[in-house]
């Protein structure tokens, strides 16, 4: 007999699919405190959670037996994934199920805002009627700027679409082809903010995307634009828009999250009246609870009935003897993958990924998806997983090519991978050293030998005296210690490329400072 504790209130609808097993034994505790899950957890095989439960490193710890934990909804941040694969637990999520109801949501506060609805509501409520004061404006052949058009932004755009508004969007991460299918003009993102009558934000929150719409973002906007958040809290610099609002730039705001929730009762945004909010109720539906409940259910079920990894956000579809031996390339491939997309400027439309050596005697097909992940992972955080990067990244209109040749001159074992952007082309190899730590091997045509964990830069620079001096005293004077550095070049005196493993991340001002030093060609900040 299996046992798993559901200690999140989960749809009844998920509940039967693990109760209709004769196998398994459900126990529903929701509500626990921290100190009795602790307790309880050391008898389960698995774990299903909401958001409310904290599936932390101690509460990970004191389940010896535990093999799986299922998040019925997308966001991962109550599961430490760390210390869960630490441990061999496989973490799933289930990312699809409230796409709908999202969407749903955003064109309910697009109608709401555009109409005045919830300031009449309450203003009829109180027995007064002043229609000329919440006279409203049409949607039709008005422009809906939609920034990040993943699931829910794509949704946004057919739906708007049968309302006559002209769509343009901006998704650096997506291809152009795959956007004007669905009729969207691809812009950048000035031209959006200049252009739009409504701006709509469905962007995970990301380092990139923190504050993406501040100051300069509404000083860039119509007057009179109204914007919309239904994805994550800080996207939209709260501050600024009360500014914005304020200054009679900004008509209306519609607003399902908040970088604190719930927001301060003293928060200005709540005493605005033309921000209209809900208290973050963008995948509460009925549908969408019973949607995430059957998913993970399902995904929970077939893992324990040895049925196969789905939608796991930690492990790779593949069997046990073969995971053994593919786990550090498993491993090293995510961040060789998350290490190029973060030097790739542009939108991606081919990845290349040539294995060298002795790998080649395995199927390397897990190590291509783990380098898709990892591609994938600084723009789509926990929605992209072992089993959809593939297809995820097909459906933005990236190319996958995987090619295999035995013989490698240079390395007992060497996986390259070639990224190719709108914009640029770059390469990145990595091997396990011998005591098989991951290691980034070469850059380009450069050869460096560079440990790819935590905060790292890369700079591109003329390989003449006083470079390491001079970062190194600008980094010392911002209080960032230098862990390790290592150089690569082709010839004395030309290009190179130095790494340098730093303790703590550097700031955006920072970064310029670095790059506006003599002889630095390239700066990039890391982050694995
Ligand atoms: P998704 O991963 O399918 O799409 C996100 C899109 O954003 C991707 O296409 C990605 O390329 C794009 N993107 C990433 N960084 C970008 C950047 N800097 N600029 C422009 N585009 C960028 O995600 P989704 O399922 O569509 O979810 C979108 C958002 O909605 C997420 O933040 C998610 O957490 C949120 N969400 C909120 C609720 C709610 O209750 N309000 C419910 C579900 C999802």
């Amino acid at each position: 007999m299996m046992k798993i504790l559901v200690s999140d209130s989960l749809s009844e609808e998920g509940l039967k699919i693990l109760q209709d097993v004769k196998d398994f034994q459900v126990d529903v505790k929701a509500g626990m405190k921290p100190e009795e899950l602790k307790e309880v957890i050391k008898d389960y095989d698995a774990l299903i959670v909401r958001s409310a439960t904290k599936a932390n490193k101690e509460m990970i710890e004191a389940a010896p037996k535990l093999k799986v934990i299922g998040r019925a909804g997308v966001g991962l941040d109550n599961v430490d994934l760390a210390a869960a694969t630490e441990r061999g637990i496989v973490v799933m999520n289930a990312p699809a199920g409230n796409t709908i109801s999202t969407c749903e949501h955003t064109m309910s506060m697009l109608l709401a805002m555009s109409r005045n609805i919830p300031q009449s509501n309450a203003s009829t409520k109180k027995c007064e009627w002043k229609r000329s004061k919440f006279m409203g404006i049409e949607l039709y052949k008005k422009t809906l700027g939609i920034i990040g058009l993943g699931r829910i932004g794509r949704e946004v755009a057919r739906r708007a679409a049968s309302f006559g508004m002209k769509l343009k969007g901006y998704d650096p991460y997506l291809s152009k082809d795959v956007a004007e299918e669905l009729g969207i003009e691809v812009v950048e993102l000035n031209e959006l903010l200049k252009s739009s009558d409504f701006i709509t934000v469905h962007v995970p929150l990301t380092d990139d995307t923190t504050h993406m719409i501040s100051d300069k973002q509404f000083d860039m906007m119509k007057k009179g634009a109204r914007v919309i958040n239904c994805a994550r809290g800080g996207i939209i610099d709260e501050q600024a828009l009360v500014k914005a609002v304020k200054e009679g730039k900004i008509a209306g705001a519609a607003l399902d999250v908040f970088e604190t929730e719930p927001p301060d009762a003293n928060s200005e945004l709540l005493k605005l009246d033309s921000v209209i909010v809900s208290c973050h109720l963008g995948a509460s539906t009925e549908e969408a609870q019973v949607n995430v409940a059957i998913e993970i259910a399902e995904c929970v079920a077939d893992f324990l009935l040895g049925r196969g990894i789905r939608n796991a956000a930690n492990y790779p579809n593949i069997d046990a003897e073969l995971y053994k031996t593919l786990k550090p390339y498993i491993a090293m491939s995510e961040k060789l993958g998350n290490f190029a997309s973060q030097i790739v400027e542009g939108r991606i439309n081919e990845v290349e990924v040539k294995f060298s050596g002795d790998i080649t005697k395995y199927d390397t097909s897990s190590l291509t998806m783990a380098i898709v992940k990892g591609l994938l992972y600084p723009v789509l955080k926990e929605t992209v997983n072992f089993i959809n990067a593939i297809p995820l990244a097909r459906s933005r209109g990236i190319q996958i090519k995987q090619t295999k040749t035995s013989i490698d001159e240079e390395f007992v074992n060497l996986v390259s991978l070639t990224v190719k952007s709108d914009k640029v082309t770059k390469t990145v190899a990595a091997t396990l050293s011998p005591k098989r730590e991951p290691r980034i091997v070469k850059i380009d045509d450069f050869y460096v030998e560079a440990a790819p964990y935590g905060q790292i830069l890369m700079m591109k620079n003329w390989d003449v005296p006083g470079i390491i001096g001079n970062v190194g005293t600008l980094m010392g004077k911002h209080n960032i210690n230098i862990a390790a550095m290592v150089f690569g070049r082709k010839t004395p005196g030309g290009e190179a490329v130095s790494i340098l493993n730093i303790d703590s991340p550097v700031s955006p001002e920072l970064l310029e400072k670095i790059k506006k030093l003599e002889n630095i060609l390239e700066v990039k900040s890391i982050k694995l």
